[in-house]
């Protein structure tokens, strides 16, 4: 009966839920050795011109090789490295980590373009935070200009002000700072105004059904439309079609990004690509 089957949903919800926390708790765990034995990469996935199918940038997305697990997504550890105070250390090493290979990328005559590196509410908003990003920088010689810095809305949560004093200090030492995921969570478009900010990101979820859903399609024109008369450069996420590609050069997007042009792949990968690359050949 109905009661019965409620129990037995209850109970299945109760053994789901109480695996997914023993996982998150063992996790939790070996991030704390990760770092130590050096299971984390990074990889870079390429930021392409619309106009011209250019690598304009990079994205820096970390992996965890996790000994036993295989790779676990960023999705799953990050969330978790911030409950545990572990993305401090963590944020650092990868800050340090990009710095290193965009250097190594200038001196090998290859992909000298921004480098963008994502940054954790927590980590954005430390005491020090703006020092760790100068000696990351300092450490492997790598001028300003090459690094870029994504956050979220998030950032704006324990007020704006200071959030903006960060990006402003930022911005006169030379580092830009896009907005991430924008028009999900929280997004307002008060942010795009207040915040000093050069880029903002569109998310993969008003992409992936552009061409097919006009409502997507109308919040996408219109954050376009609203960023470039506001002076920011609009990178739209997630582009895997051909159509969705063609779509977002017609409403003037300026950068895409996205499987269709090339998955996040080990520095040594990057270095090998040509300068357009071949999905724009044909357009
Ligand atoms: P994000 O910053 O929005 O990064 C874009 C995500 O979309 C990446 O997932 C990328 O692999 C994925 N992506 C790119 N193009 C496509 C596409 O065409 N189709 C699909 N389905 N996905 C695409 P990833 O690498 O799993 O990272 C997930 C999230 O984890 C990131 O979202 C970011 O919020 C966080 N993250 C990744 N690396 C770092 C890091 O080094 N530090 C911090 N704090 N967070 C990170
Ligand atoms: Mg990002
Ligand atoms: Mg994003
Ligand atoms: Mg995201």
């Amino acid at each position: 009966d109905a009661k019965q089957q409620g129990r037995n949903t209850w109970h299945r919800y109760q053994g789901n839920k109480q695996r997914v926390t023993e996982a998150s708790v063992l996790l939790r765990h070996d991030l704390h050795t990760a770092l130590r034995d050096d299971q984390f990469e990074l990889y870079y996935q390429p930021i392409v011109e619309a106009a011209s199918g250019r690598i304009r940038g990079l994205e820096a997305l970390i992996r965890w090789h996790h000994p036993e697990r295989g790779m676990i997504s960023p999705g799953v550890f990050i969330p978790l490295a911030e409950q545990t105070g572990q993305i401090i250390p963590l944020g650092r090493w990868i800050l340090r980590r990009v710095c290193q290979d965009a250097a190594a990328m200038h001196v090998a005559g290859k992909r000298v373009v921004p480098v963008a590196v994502n940054i954790s509410s927590l980590q954005f908003r430390r005491t020090g935070f703006i020092e760790d990003v100068q000696r990351a920088l300092d450490a492997a010689s790598l001028s300003p200009e090459h690094l870029e810095l994504e956050v979220t809305e998030s950032v704006l949560l324990d007020g704006a002000e200071q959030a903006i004093e960060l990006i402003d200090q930022l911005k006169a030492m030379g580092i830009k700072v896009a907005l991430d995921d924008f028009g999900t969570g929280f997004s307002s478009l008060s942010y795009l105004r207040d915040l000093p900010i050069h880029k903002v990101k569109l998310d993969r979820a008003f992409i992936k059904d552009i061409t097919t859903d006009r409502h997507d399609a109308a919040i996408v024109q219109g954050i376009i439309t609203i960023a470039h008369h506001l002076d920011l450069v609009v990178v739209a996420e997630g582009i895997e079609e051909e159509e969705q590609q063609q779509d977002l050069i017609r409403r003037h997007c300026d950068l895409l990004q996205g499987f269709r042009f090339a998955r996040p792949m080990p520095r040594e990968a990057v270095m090998a690509l040509p300068d357009r690359l071949p999905s724009f050949a044909e357009t």
